[in-house]
């Protein structure tokens, strides 16, 4: 059975807006599935709800394993007083992992993101870009089954952006975590994923699946 399994979620926010109307979709393991949409019409809605950090108004949603979930969003949010290793092991230390692992975990995901020789840094002494690598190697840290990203690239320019795509796609075939990536990229959703789920607005839905038979190979 595919790891992650939405039934019938929809959402209607306090406020009364539409967000959702009943969304159905299978993500198998180790995919890379894009939810492509124009500003508006659920996509990072529904992620947060595969994310459990927004609740559903109707429908569930099944996960193969719920503590094994990393979500990185637009905004790096790194923590500018923590030095770029201490950034790398926050998640770590939120689920209560002993140092040495911590140091460890977090060492071997700077590493993959290119981030080796920075760990004494500060977040103000980054690039946009490598403030990206960092929020991903946090993320990493955790060794996640599903990787949840809304938006990861957009405010980097784009040069930066197919770096990072580039990078992204070697670290998820070295890893064969499960990919739920969030963007309004038509280019980029075909680049990145194996199906790119389209979805339209007021209310959010899904309009079309499309699979990619050119996409990066698997791990
Ligand atoms: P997208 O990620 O595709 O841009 P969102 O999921 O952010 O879309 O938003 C979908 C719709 O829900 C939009 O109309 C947005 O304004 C609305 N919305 C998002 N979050 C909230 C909220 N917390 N309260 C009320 N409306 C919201
Ligand atoms: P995006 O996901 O497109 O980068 P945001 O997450 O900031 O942008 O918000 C998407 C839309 O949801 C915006 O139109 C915003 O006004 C609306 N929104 C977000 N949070 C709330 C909220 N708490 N109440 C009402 N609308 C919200």
């Amino acid at each position: 059975a595919a790891p992650i399994r939405i039934s019938g979620v929809a959402k209607t926010f306090p406020n009364g807006t539409e967000a959702l109307t009943p969304v159905d979709l299978r993500i198998g393991e180790g995919e890379f599935v894009t939810l492509l949409g124009p500003s508006g019409c659920g996509k990072s809605t529904l992620l947060r709800i595969i994310a459990g950090l927004t609740e559903p108004s109707a429908g569930t949603v099944e996960i193969a394993d719920e503590q094994s979930r990393a979500f990185v969003f637009q905004d790096p949010t790194l923590l500018p007083w923590r030095t770029v290793d201490r950034n790398a092991q926050l998640l770590l230390e939120l689920e209560g992992v002993a140092k040495p692992e911590r140091r460890e975990r977090a060492a071997a995901a700077l590493d993959k993101v290119g981030l080796k020789g920075f760990e004494k840094s500060y977040p103000r002494n980054l690039s946009g870009g490598m403030r990206m690598r960092l929020s991903l190697a946090r993320a990493l840290a955790l060794r996640p089954k599903f990787f949840l990203m809304d938006e990861p690239f957009s405010a980097l320019d784009e040069i930066t952006r197919e770096t990072l795509q580039d990078e992204l796609l070697r670290i998820w075939a070295e890893e064969g975590f499960t990919s739920v990536f969030v963007t309004h990229n038509l280019y980029e959703a075909v680049y990145l994923s194996h199906r790119v789920v389209v979805m339209s607005p007021r209310p959010g839905r899904v309009e079309r699946i499309f699979d990619i038979p050119f996409a990066y190979p698997r791990s």
